[in-house]
């Protein structure tokens, strides 16, 4: 049995896509949920309204929500010709989540980065979470995202916070409002006789609702680390270890 006390979710981004099948998740196996957003889309668990890039904002939610665990799923959607846009919510956004949660105790920050991260404009297979961003990203949102990710991967074990950030690649599923309704757009213009490439690229796509399963696994998981052994630091080290 865990020794961990239950924790108090606050998902940052949770009126949207992902967001909100993390927090019905969360609600499905009992968890207390509030949701910190710049709009409100449901109104059956406590919301607090605000932008990640006001640290007070942030703050004040962490504090009257109680929460010791932060879900960091808020985003400017990918494709936005706004590059300042991306810096101040993803980048300086992020520090500021960072900066409420370390100042008020929260335990764990779960951050939604984005397999976009390690785009270089080559293909990539068979690569795994050891891949390190390209000296220059795809584009802006790329950039904004790798940078948010580096933040927090930074801010682990600073003031007892356990930190991850996940790397999903293209979600799909109810609620979405970028991926369908793009593709139906393309459908209502005729446009789909157009071939681009040889027809044998392939992208990863994964269903919501395991998206947000990863996002439980991962808080799940940030529990302060056993004292390892001489092997299995050995073990982790050789993992780590280019190929
Ligand atoms: P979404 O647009 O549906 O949800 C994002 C939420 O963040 C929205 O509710 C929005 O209001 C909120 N938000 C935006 N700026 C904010 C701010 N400054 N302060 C507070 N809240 C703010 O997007 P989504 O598809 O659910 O994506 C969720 C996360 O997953 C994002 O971080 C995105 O980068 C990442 N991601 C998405 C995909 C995908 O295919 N949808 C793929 C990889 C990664």
């Amino acid at each position: 049995m865990s020794t961990q006390p239950k924790d108090i979710y606050l998902v940052i981004g949770g009126s949207g896509f992902l967001g909100r099948h993390i927090v019905d998740k969360l609600l499905a196996r009992g968890d207390s949920v509030s949701i910190f957003d710049i709009v409100q889309r449901y109104h059956d668990v406590p919301f607090y309204s605000g932008d990640i890039s006001e640290e007070a904002q942030v703050a004040q939610a962490v504090q009257k929500s109680g929460a010791t665990c932060i879900m960091h799923v808020a985003s400017p959607p990918h494709g936005i010709d706004d590059p300042a846009l991306y810096w101040k919510v993803n980048v300086d956004g992020t520090q500021a989540v960072i900066n409420a949660a370390i100042a008020n105790g929260v335990r764990k920050l779960v951050f939604t980065s984005s397999a976009g991260v390690v785009f270089n404009g080559e293909d990539l297979v068979n690569i795994d979470e050891r891949l390190t961003p390209p000296e220059k990203s795809m584009d802006a949102y790329n950039e904004s995202k790798a940078k948010g990710e580096q933040l927090v991967l930074a801010a682990n074990g600073k003031g007892g916070l356990l930190t991850v950030a996940l790397r999903p690649s293209g979600i799909f599923g109810p609620g979405d409002r970028q991926v369908m309704h793009g593709l139906s757009q393309v459908f209502a213009r005729n446009q789909t006789h157009f071939q681009i490439g040889d027809n044998t690229n392939l992208f990863d796509w994964t269903y919501v609702t395991n998206v947000a399963h990863a996002h439980l696994l991962a808080a799940d998981k940030l529990v302060p680390p056993k004292q390892l052994t001489e092997e299995e630091t050995q073990s982790i080290i050789n993992y780590y270890l280019p190929t």
